[in-house]
């Protein structure tokens, strides 16, 4: 159900049909618009009444919503979600593009500091980099954990990058919670429920991938788990999923971004290093990610890219990054988009 309110609702009559809401044992979720605030009603096992909502002061309508997602969907917020960063002005979501590049796993001071300079100096606002690593086997690299988070907390405070690491587990979270500035919830733990449920609560933004065998639905009822426990900045992540194709890692399923954007006010950002597992093959689906539509870009670099503790094939050479942030702010005009380079720190707030 949702609570359409009239354009000029007051604060205050928002306020009292949330407090309403809560009094029917109920989970009031306000959505400001553009035009008008809608609220989100969570929590209902069966159909809410609606009778004593309608008749409230600044309540335009209630409608029901009948897709499985409701806060992730448009029918609640018709408006593209605008994810900012206080004191910067790096978004997400919007007509700028936004670029998330780094190693896939930090290794040493060195090596995340050698990268993120280069990505700084090709305009990425975003800096990644794995602090903990979902391997498949357990004697592979499993990332440099707490470490991890303070060189890239550093690198924030050297080049003014916002970090964005994955979180593995709930005790992973809130490490990267406190350090980071975005949280990344992998594939692999697109369903994990109980991870995405602790997400809501935390007021960071969030990235969530699509897992190997997800459908629209389903992923963007993970997306839906987060925002039903408050945090409503979500954003999604195509990183391709598995076919019976062999010539690449996973299949980049560009088909989704339009398909997205249609039923969801979310961003989606694509992800053409985990996509195609090979570097000769990411520049190419860079360019056709921003093509189809995509709000961003989630891309690996490597300066050794040979010794890389984890995705080295994958992985791009900066100067090859830099060729694709080129072609990229070329692009960016045709479907109306604009790429951004480097990131603006208001003063005072770099850290
Ligand atoms: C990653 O971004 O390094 C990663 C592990 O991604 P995914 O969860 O998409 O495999
Ligand atoms: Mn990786």
């Amino acid at each position: 159900m949702l609570v359409v309110m009239k354009a000029h609702a007051s604060p205050e009559e928002i306020q009292a049909v949330c407090e309403a809401i809560e009094k029917l044992g109920l989970r009031p979720h306000p959505l400001p618009g553009a035009e008008r605030t809608a609220i989100g009603i969570t929590g209902n096992k069966g159909e809410v009444s609606r009778g004593n909502l309608e008749a409230l002061s600044g309540v335009a309508e209630v409608i029901r919503v009948t897709k499985a997602y409701k806060l992730a969907s448009r029918d609640v917020k018709e408006e593209d979600t605008l994810i900012r960063f206080p004191g910067t002005d790096a978004t997400i979501g919007g007509r700028n593009l936004a670029v998330i590049a780094g190693p896939c796993s930090i290794e040493s001071r060195e090596q995340a500091f050698a990268i993120a300079e280069q990505v700084a100096a090709s305009g990425a606002q975003f800096f990644r980099g794995g602090a903990f690593k979902p391997r498949t086997s357990p004697y592979a690299f499993q990332g440099m954990g707490l470490d991890a988070l303070k060189i890239m907390a550093e690198i924030r405070t050297a080049f003014g990058l916002r970090i964005v690491t994955e979180a593995l587990d709930n005790e992973s979270l809130d490490l990267v919670n406190e350090w980071a500035d975005v949280i990344q919830i992998g594939a692999r733990n697109m369903q994990n429920f109980s991870l995405l449920k602790r997400a809501g609560k935390m007021r960071k933004p969030v990235i969530i991938k699509r897992g190997l065998s997800a459908t629209l639905e389903e992923f963007l009822m993970s997306a839906e788990y987060v925002m039903s426990e408050g945090n409503y900045e979500v954003i999604l992540c195509e990183r391709g999923v598995r076919t019976f194709a062999d010539h690449s890692r996973n299949t980049l399923d560009l088909s989704i971004i339009p398909a997205v954007q249609q039923v969801s006010h979310l961003p989606i950002l694509v992800d053409p290093s985990h996509g195609t597992g090979k570097r000769d093959k990411v520049l190419p689906m860079a360019r056709a990610g921003i093509a189809a539509g995509a709000d961003g870009l989630l891309i690996e670099v490597h300066h050794q890219p040979d010794q890389a503790l984890s995705d080295g094939p994958q992985s791009l050479y900066p100067d090859q990054f830099a060729t694709m942030m080129n072609e990229t702010e070329l692009l960016a005009p045709i479907v109306n988009r604009k790429l951004p380079r480097g990131i603006h720190i208001d003063s005072g707030a770099r850290a």
